[in-house]
């Protein structure tokens, strides 16, 4: 016995991979740590899938916390392991281990791919991208001779599913219900280029498509659209969203709203118990990019260690991982009373900036095809800071600024790797 405290954590991914590390920099030794991670396999930057699809990079690469990296700070790991259960009055979680006590535990089970609720929609061939399993079952297809994919969802993920698979040779059709892709990230213009860029890599879009059904004997065959149109497909990826994974807590009669209730210390409404990442809501909202959640990750990390800490929730940024293919977007673009646009066009060149302010501060942006001040602009956003100044060369980013940029790529970007 070695008389420190048990600390159980449920989840070996991004947020609680980031976590334990801060908690050994902030406390080491300080607790037994048992993980447990349902996927058979240790952490990897999930970010880094697109590539691994596209054929970029192996999965070897993007592998963050390996079996030796747990070994080296004392970690008790059960990895493939689900799981089923938190006991909290005897404060024990169950899997097939058995019974495994805890003085704290850690949830930080993420998210599982929304499905839509349609007929066919359980067919063999009908995918999800959220984990390296997904991502083997579309190369499998892929590597296929004429096989097709069809894509559901033309926002971040699905798209970077598309063009990867395009990459590997497959005939690829994405289905947006939206106007225009990418549609919570960016607007109309910046949608439409990025529609064309799409286009002229031979991946047909198709926008205001709602999907009706997916059909097929044995397995998917084809994409029935609600206007009668038949788009045939070997397989098809559902990219339309996620949705916190909580059923251990629900079960175990944690206080669940969409996500599992945490308070600034990540707390949940059981004190012996903390959470963080995808699975969380704070403030009555549910992230689903990894700055906000690595942020979470060191606040838990001082909550372990007795230090004072409260998560605070900042602007991201998104950017998409399709190479060859610029966009970058943060803060707010709905059209506003009382806001500024400032644009750049060139149609030539493929290039859309457009600065969003209120009171002289940016308040939103959207990049397509030159990005590089993306951070630069993304730093004035989070630090809310005057403009004036710059306000006639502000579009041409900081390069073209009098004095030196302020931080220019140190910004909360989402994008890793
Ligand atoms: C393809 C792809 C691309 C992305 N690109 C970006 C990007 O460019 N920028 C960005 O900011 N974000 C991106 N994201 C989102 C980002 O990966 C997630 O926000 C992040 O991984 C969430 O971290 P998490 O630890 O909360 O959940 P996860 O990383 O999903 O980890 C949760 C882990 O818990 C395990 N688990 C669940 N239930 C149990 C259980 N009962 N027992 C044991 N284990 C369990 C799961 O199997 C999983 O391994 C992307 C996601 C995907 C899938």
């Amino acid at each position: 016995m070695s008389g420190r405290q048990k600390l159980v954590v449920v989840g070996a991914g991004m947020a609680s991979g980031r976590a334990l590390e801060h908690l050994f920099a902030e406390a080491p030794g300080r607790y037994d740590v048992t993980l447990f991670g349902a996927e058979p396999r240790g952490n990897y930057n999930r970010l880094m899938l697109s590539p691994v699809l596209a054929g970029e990079k192996s999965f070897e690469d993007i592998i963050t916390h390996s079996a030796a990296w747990y070994a080296s700070h004392g970690v008790t790991t059960h990895i493939g392991e689900h799981v089923t259960a938190i006991d909290r009055h005897r404060k024990v979680v169950i899997s097939r281990s058995g019974e495994t006590p805890y003085d704290t535990l850690v949830v930080a089970t993420g998210s599982a791919p929304f499905v839509l609720p349609v007929a066919g929609k359980d067919l063999p061939g009908v995918l999800a991208f959220r984990d390296f399993d997904d991502v083997q079952n579309m190369i499998a297809v892929a590597s296929m001779p004429g096989s097709r994919v069809v894509v559901i969802g033309g926002g971040l993920l699905g798209l970077e599913a598309a063009a990867a698979l395009r990459l590997r040779g497959m005939g690829v059709t994405v289905l947006h219900a939206a106007d225009h892709l990418m549609n919570r990230q960016l607007d109309p213009v910046a949608g439409a280029m990025l529609q064309k860029a799409f286009e002229d890599r031979g991946i047909e879009v198709l926008c205001k498509a709602q999907t009706q059904a997916i059909i097929g004997h044995d397995r998917a065959e084809a994409v029935v659209l609600e206007d009668g149109r038949l788009c045939p497909a070997d397989i098809v990826v559902m990219a339309v969203g996620i949705r916190p994974e909580t059923r251990l807590a629900t079960d175990a009669g944690i206080h669940v709203e969409r996500g599992i209730v945490v308070d600034d210390q990540m707390r949940t409404s059981d004190p012996h118990i903390l959470a963080l990442g995808e699975c969380v809501e704070h403030d009555g909202i549910c992230y689903g990019l990894v700055a906000p959640l690595y942020d979470m990750a060191a606040v838990l990390a001082k909550t372990l260690a007795d230090q004072p800490a409260a998560f605070r929730p900042l602007p991201t940024a998104t950017q998409l991982k399709v190479t060859g293919i610029s966009v970058f977007s943060a803060g707010d673009f709905e059209t506003r009373d009382g806001q500024e646009d400032i644009v750049l066009r060139d149609e030539e060149d493929g290039i859309y900036k457009r600065l969003i302010l209120r009171d002289d501060r940016i308040v939103g942006t959207v990049l397509y095809g030159e990005t590089t001040d993306g951070p630069w602009f993304f730093d004035l956003l989070r630090d809310s800071a005057a403009t004036s100044d710059m306000r006639g060369t502000l579009i041409f980013g900081a390069a073209f600024q009098g004095s030196a940029p302020i931080d220019p790529y140190g910004g909360r970007c989402s994008v890793a790797g």
